[in-house]
């Protein structure tokens, strides 16, 4: 080459440099160029515009059409049009990902994440991206395949972030926690420590839902470690460590944790991030009491959430806000909030976290004295645990098939495998001619009979798993941990009642029991002891009622006894047995004794007073009359029994009207009710 094309050459490198603005001559090497554009997208979760922009700009040529790099390139896009809210662009995106061979995952991962966005599940699709991501990832060896094998960790890791939350939103605290782990593996093997120092609080969080509450700060201190020097990763971790200091219902540290991230974030210029991390604090300082604070962080942070098409968070907040409203008795205001939460629906993910949500809001309302909304939220929580519930059952009987199944393969393989010898032996025959010709016959006559045997057996297996299946439907009305009927089962009991005498409302007396503060147990000695004191104070029930009164496990600590025919002197009498067998003697537990006490709500239908036998009620009306009294028991400060003596009500509507505003009907003597202390 003449030192003239040289010089040509140089001048023409030159100009593609100008014209590609800030674009390098010389392509980096690809791992610097994922870091980069790794960074790039990281803050579009902030500044989505700009960074569209940036990468825009700097788009190089050898990430153009059909060039080696432009899948990481369009990867990059895909996630920043996302953040942006562009989802058509990014779908398109996702598409052109899906036409090259080394971008199908990442487009698998790329849809993923827009249901994420858009607010629901992305489970299936995280799988599907990680199922072809891990394939160059092999587990153990992380470092290498990041340097020799083309494992694209970072997207592996999203993969596993996606899949974590929903684990754990699910309540599979320890499946979440492999998740974790394994994202973990990942960020080291990639020397990322932003990402390692996420995975680290993914982890805390995921042990301390397992109330390993010290094994989760060390793994939340080793974060920390991790995020040294890099804000918003420290704003991060500090806000896996609110979460678990909320959790952990110390609300004091969860707001400092939450108020030195909200620093961080400041001051790294992260506004999402700091609407997210103030829209923690709302709840932070609504359990402090600080109202005023709560709704002034709420509202700054609303429009910002809103500017970002943040879903999750926008709901959470405006359930938050609701909260916040309720407590300074803006009714009006909380109602507003409400219907927007109620927009946002309910997906089969969430279902944990909403039942959560509405079992606070149901508190709350009680305590403001609103009972009707109490009830209708306490009913909303409880129709959504039917249905995880549900979903549970389905899990069991489907795990059971699938064990009976994997048994059976086995057998196909163990018969397979035997098959496999006989052949081999066969051959060796041959070359021992006739003479052993006698012996191979005995050999397949025996194998034959194995397989025979092995068939029956089988057979045996396959009605083995029949016969479990009927049992598990069997059980369905029974509930596993106390032995007693379940709701199931109580509908079914109504339902016939029902069905054999139509014209009658229903008869009996029903008494609505709920244990005192069960949080605390849980929270203080573990989920082991709070079934402990379940399974206990469900025998003590039991012993405090007649045989032929059914007692139902109604929810998690919630019982309920039907009586079909008790005076109500005797109703109060057994309501008086029942707390005091609850709360006299201390339970034994693996942490030690525990005393615990339980509210009662209870009556006797149909009602006295003038809403007396002329008036019928379905028995769903009289579970929510039993419901109310409960909730007073507990509002006027639990371990008491609150039992229903007399109703006046000239007619079917009136009696219900009497429930929509239960305390003024209290007050001026529509309704009148008799305490029942509990033990001291
Ligand atoms: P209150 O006095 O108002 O009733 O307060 P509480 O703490 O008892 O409140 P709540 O009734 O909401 O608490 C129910 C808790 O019971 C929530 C849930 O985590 C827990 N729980 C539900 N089912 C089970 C279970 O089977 N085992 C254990 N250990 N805990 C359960
Ligand atoms: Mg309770
Ligand atoms: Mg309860």
């Amino acid at each position: 080459m003449s030192w003239a094309t040289r010089g040509l050459r140089l001048i023409v490198l030159l100009a593609a440099a100008v014209s590609a603005g800030a674009a390098p001559v010389v392509a980096p090497d690809p791992a610097t160029e994922d870091a980069q554009l790794a960074a790039l997208t990281r803050r579009a979760f902030d500044a989505p515009e700009a960074m569209l922009a940036e990468l825009h700009q700097r788009w190089p040529t050898h990430a153009g059409p059909g060039q080696p790099r432009e899948a990481a390139w369009l990867m990059a896009r895909g996630r920043v049009l996302l953040h942006a809210g562009q989802t058509e662009a990014a779908e398109a995106v996702a598409e052109r990902l899906m036409s090259r061979e080394d971008g199908v995952d990442r487009s698998w991962l790329l849809r993923a994440l827009a249901l994420e966005r858009a607010g629901k599940p992305a489970g299936p699709l995280a799988t599907r991206a990680l199922a072809g991501l891990d394939k160059h990832c092999p587990a153990g060896d992380e470092k290498r395949a990041v340097r020799e094998q083309g494992c694209d960790f970072r997207s592996a890791w999203e993969a596993l972030r996606l899949l974590q939350r929903e684990q754990y939103a699910q309540g599979s605290f320890a499946i979440a926690e492999a998740s974790a782990r394994r994202s973990l593996a990942l960020a080291r093997g990639g020397d990322d420590k932003h990402l390692a120092a996420i995975s680290l609080g993914m982890l805390a969080i995921s042990l301390q839902a397992q109330d390993r509450l010290d094994a989760a700060r060390a793994e939340l201190h080793a974060a920390e470690i991790e995020a040294a020097g890099d804000l918003v990763a420290g704003a991060r971790v500090r806000n896996y460590e609110g979460a678990i200091e909320r959790r952990a219902r110390d609300m004091q540290a969860a707001r400092s944790a939450f108020e030195a991230a909200l620093l961080l974030a400041d001051q790294a210029d992260a506004p999402h991030l700091a609407a997210q991390l103030r829209s923690n604090l709302v709840d932070s300082y609504m359990h402090l009491g600080l109202l005023k604070e709560a709704l002034a962080a709420g509202q700054r942070a609303m429009p910002v959430l809103q500017r970002f098409g943040d879903r999750f968070y926008e709901r959470s907040l405006h359930h938050n806000l609701a909260v916040a409203h309720i407590k300074l008795r803006q009714f009006d205001q909380a109602r507003l909030e409400l219907a927007r939460v109620g927009e946002f629906g309910t997906d089969p993910g969430d279902l944990v976290l909403r039942a959560r949500e509405l079992r606070e809001l149901a508190d709350t309302w009680a305590e403001a004295g609103q009972f009707k909304e109490a009830l209708t939220a306490l009913h909303a929580e409880r129709a959504l645990n039917d249905r995880a519930n549900e979903r549970n059952r389905a899990a069991a009987l489907e795990e059971l098939g699938r064990k009976y199944d994997s048994a059976a393969k086995q057998r196909d393989l163990d018969l397979l495998a035997r098959d496999g010898q006989l052949k081999d032996q066969q051959i060796a025959n041959q070359q021992l001619a006739q003479q052993v010709g006698l012996a191979v016959g005995a050999l397949l006559l025996l194998s034959i009979a194995l397989v025979g045997v092995t068939l029956v057996r089988m057979r045996r297996a396959q009605a083995r798993l029949t016969a479990n299946q009927s049992l598990l439907r069997a059980q369905s009305e029974r509930d596993p941990l106390t032995d007693l009927s379940n709701r199931r089962h109580f509908l079914a009991v109504m339902d016939q009642r029902t069905r054999e005498h139509p014209a009658e409302g229903f008869e009996g007396a029903l008494m609505m029991i709920d244990i005192d503060h069960f949080k605390n147990i849980n929270d203080w000695h573990g989920h082991a002891a709070g079934d402990a004191v379940i399974v206990e104070v469900a025998r003590r029930i039991r012993a405090a009622v007649r045989d032929s009164d059914l007692v139902v496990r109604w929810g998690g600590e919630e019982f309920l006894v039907f009586a079909p025919a008790l005076p109500g002197d005797d109703l109060a009498q057994m309501a008086e047995r029942v707390l005091r067998g609850i709360g006299e003697q201390a339970i034994d537990t693996p942490e030690g004794p525990l005393r615990v006490t339980a509210s009662i709500g209870f009556a006797s239908f149909p009602l006295g007073g003038t809403a007396g036998p002329g008036l019928h009620l379905h028995w769903e009306q009289a579970v929510n009359w039993a419901d109310m009294v409960l909730y007073k028991a507990k509002a006027e400060g639990r371990n008491r029994g609150v039992g229903i003596t007399a109703v006046e009500a000239p007619n079917a509507d009136m009696l219900a009207a009497l429930l929509q505003d239960f305390d003024a009907a209290c007050i001026n003597g529509q309704v009148q009710l008799r305490q029942l202390p509990g033990p001291t």
